[in-house]
């Protein structure tokens, strides 16, 4: 008789994106003449650029010859890679990393997903909520306790720490679905707790590329201690559009440590390497070149155009949603706007309204955990164009919409 996990029965479904799917055609069905504005999605729009197109067109053909031929290529990635992550991605902030403590996938989703691998399974876990639902489902799946910190407008978006002694934290910041930052100060107090408690924190940077202010750091280990305590995540996808290319990597410092049950402690480095070439072939080599050529002078300032455009929608989204009236978060250093639904309406029943009102897909808070009620997500990934007519459907119509 094959067990199942029985942990796989705790998870709740997720409808979210399936009823939105299902109200939205049955809307365009009652509704054929009027125009729907998509602000919903997490996807990114702008196709990939020329100087990742053609390093990966390069790449194609010289595995077409004898000399170039790639077969299976190191797991934790080409050196090459390694090297220009280290350089550009860190080096340039002053942070010090060796290239065999980065770690190339084919995603940060795989990667919060995978990592919980290495860790036991009664080890206490910290997640924000609202929150991206990879980090609690896979560790729903494997048993684990999960602590839930709020993060609301109450405060300011900013976890507390948590009362009982927890043993992994994730964090996202710059936040989806909030948008919100952490600053170094609020980041270091994270990072503190890590040591005193022999904790350690899975940090999810994937939206680093839209920070735009000063004093928000881009990577954990601009903090002070934070290689001895954390692991980072970092993709490709928001920041060069490689959501479908596929391309990602972790950073997991020689000097973060892992327990045994009686105290010893394990390099935590060692245990990822080990699980990474039991488990994965690594990335193609074509889509490791099209990744470094996101290093190259061309491949930063089209990636920087792009950036700049998508921060452009969301500072529209912004401040056409603050003139119509609403209480508005993110949006600065993020693709995302998380706004406040008007009194006395749930996030879902804000989505019903939208839809009717103004013809605009948004994504309701509550689908991101309990505290996210209330709230509502709109995101910058749209074309300029839908983001300027999406903000003047919701001025004509804010009344209607409260
Ligand atoms: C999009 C996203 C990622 C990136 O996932 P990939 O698997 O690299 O595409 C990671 N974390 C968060 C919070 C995201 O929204």
């Amino acid at each position: 008789m094959s067990l199942i996990n029985e942990n796989f029965l705790e998870l709740q479904d997720s409808y979210l994106f399936t009823n939105i799917a299902r109200k939205v055609a049955k809307f365009t069905q009652e509704n054929p003449d009027k125009e729907v504005i998509k602000l919903g999605i997490g996807d990114v729009t702008k196709p990939i650029v020329p100087a990742c197109l053609e390093a990966m067109h390069k790449a194609v053909d010289e595995i077409g010859t004898a000399e170039g031929f790639k077969g299976y290529g190191p797991e934790q990635g080409y050196d090459f890679l390694r090297k220009a992550i280290v350089e550009n991605d860190y080096k340039t902030r002053g942070v010090d990393l060796d290239e065999d403590e980065v770690f190339v996938s084919d995603g940060a989703k795989c990667d919060c997903g995978n990592i919980v691998d290495i860790f036991a399974q009664n080890n206490k876990v910290a997640i924000t909520d609202p929150v991206y639902p990879v980090y609690l489902d896979t560790n729903i799946m494997s048993g684990r306790s999960i602590t839930y910190l709020p993060i609301t407008a109450e405060n300011n978006f900013i976890p507390e720490l948590p009362k009982e002694k927890v043993d992994m934290i994730y964090l996202c910041f710059p936040n989806n679905p909030t948008g919100t930052v952490l600053s170094k100060e609020e980041l270091k107090k994270w990072v503190e707790y890590a040591k005193e408690n022999k904790s350690v924190i899975l940090y999810d940077a994937a939206y680093e590329a839209f920070i735009t202010e000063d004093d928000i750091p881009h990577s954990i280990y601009e903090i002070e201690g934070a290689k001895d305590v954390a692991i980072e995540f970092r993709s490709y996808s928001k920041t060069a559009g490689f959501t479908g290319v596929r391309c990602a990597y972790v950073v997991v410092p020689k000097s973060v440590k892992g327990y045994t049950t009686d105290g010893k402690e394990v390099s935590l480095n060692k245990l990822w390497n080990r699980r990474t070439c039991t488990k994965f072939n690594g990335v193609s080599y074509a889509v490791q070149r099209a990744a470094e050529a996101t290093y190259s002078k061309e491949g930063k300032e089209q990636i920087k155009a792009n950036m700049k455009a998508y921060l452009e929608n969301a500072k529209i989204i912004k401040e056409g949603l603050e003139e119509a009236g609403f209480t508005v978060y993110g949006g600065v250093n993020s693709p995302y706007i998380w706004l406040k639904v008007p009194e006395g309406m749930t996030s879902w029943e804000f989505f019903d309204k939208l839809l009717e009102e103004a013809n605009i897909v948004g994504t309701p808070g509550s689908g991101f955990g309990s505290n996210g009620e209330g709230y509502f997500r709109l995101t910058a990934f749209g074309t300029k164009e839908n983001s300027i007519k999406a903000i003047e459907r919701i001025k004509q119509t804010a009344n209607k919409l409260k």
